[in-house]
């Protein structure tokens, strides 16, 4: 089958770290182009930005945006007007309402739109769905906590209005923890701590239950340095489950399962690809629907300044 010719716009760490490799070993795509202020990808046209990049005239099927979220949404809305079939980072937008937008966009356009979690792609994640279908979670505690001086040197748009703060990675266990879980949960109570120079948390803590009272609670801190933590323990009826490393390992009852070795970007790019080829779409909000209630519900507690 002809590859599909891909183009990126936004490139900057997780293009460098991510997009670019997994999109180097996978056949079915070909990177053509990139549409970025200063940044570009040796080998690659690159453009300054998105209309000058669809207005090249260079044969594009479809287009990964991987700017902040806060710009995201003007580069979809071009893109799919375009007619090209979209790849949205996470979050997939800085409202919910623009993703609804986009949604309804795609669907008039006949494109695919992909709101992507890659924490769903992480090789646990399936095995403790299927888990979970056969042993009721009672209890779930997420503990997400990093050094964000280590993960996010120098991006000022996690601070601002928008970028998140301590949900930027939260957003990730959201995402595991809402494919997982049998039934849908919802938000009773959250405190977040917001330094008092900047304009999002940089710590939360989050307590939720679904309609069979399950207990789920969530710790997500920034302030984190030696050993970083990305754990979900989950205690069923009968079993003890332990994702650590973001869903890369996992301990069932003591003892630790095999589990695939496929990448998540590999493996999110290999989705992007059938959903193409299935003229579908897949635009869940759950995850940044949580966060959404996060600000609406939460406490907010003014902390020390962020320097
Ligand atoms: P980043 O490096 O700070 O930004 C990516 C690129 O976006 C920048 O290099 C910049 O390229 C462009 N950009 C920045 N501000 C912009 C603006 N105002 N308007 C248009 N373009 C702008 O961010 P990142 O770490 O790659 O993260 C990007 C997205 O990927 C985020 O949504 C993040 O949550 C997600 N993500 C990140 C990671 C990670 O480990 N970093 C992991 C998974 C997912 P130009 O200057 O060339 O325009």
């Amino acid at each position: 089958m002809t590859p599909i010719q891909l183009a990126i716009a936004g490139v900057g760490k997780i293009v460098y770290d991510q997009h670019a490799p997994a999109i180097a070993g996978n056949t079915d795509f070909k990177l053509v182009a990139t549409a970025s202020r200063n940044h570009s990808i040796d080998g690659v046209t690159a453009y300054k930005s998105m209309a000058e990049m669809l207005a090249s005239g260079t044969a594009i099927d479809a287009i990964s945006l991987c700017m902040p979220p806060q710009y995201r949404y003007e580069a979809a809305r071009e893109a799919i007007r375009a007619g090209k079939h979209v790849f949205l980072e996470k979050p997939p937008g800085a409202t919910l309402s623009e993703v609804e937008s986009l949604r309804n966009l795609a669907a008039e356009h006949g494109v695919t739109l992909f709101a992507s979690w890659h924490s769903r792609h992480a090789p646990a994640v399936q095995v403790v769905k299927r888990h979970l279908q056969q042993h009721a979670p009672r209890q779930v505690k997420v503990i997400w906590r990093e050094d964000v001086r280590h993960w996010h040197p120098d991006q000022e748009w996690i601070w601002q209005p928008g970028g998140l703060g301590v949900f930027d990675p939260g957003i990730n266990a959201l995402s595991i923890v809402t494919e997982i879980l049998p039934q849908a949960m919802f938000l009773k109570q959250a405190a977040l701590e917001v330094p008092s120079n900047r304009q999002t948390p940089i710590a939360a803590r989050l307590a939720f239950t679904d309609a069979l009272g399950t207990d789920v609670q969530a710790d997500f801190d920034w302030r984190q340095t030696g050993e970083q933590t990305w754990d979900i323990i989950i205690e069923t009826g009968s079993t003890h489950v332990h994702l650590k490393k973001g869903g890369h390992e996992l301990w069932i009852d003591g003892k630790q399962s095999e589990l695939p070795v496929e990448g998540e970007y590999p493996s999110l790019y290999q989705y992007f690809c059938q959903l193409i080829r299935k003229q579908a779409s897949d635009v869940d909000v759950a995850p940044l629907r949580h966060v959404a209630d996060a600000f609406m519900l939460g406490e907010h507690i003014v902390t020390d300044a962020f320097v």
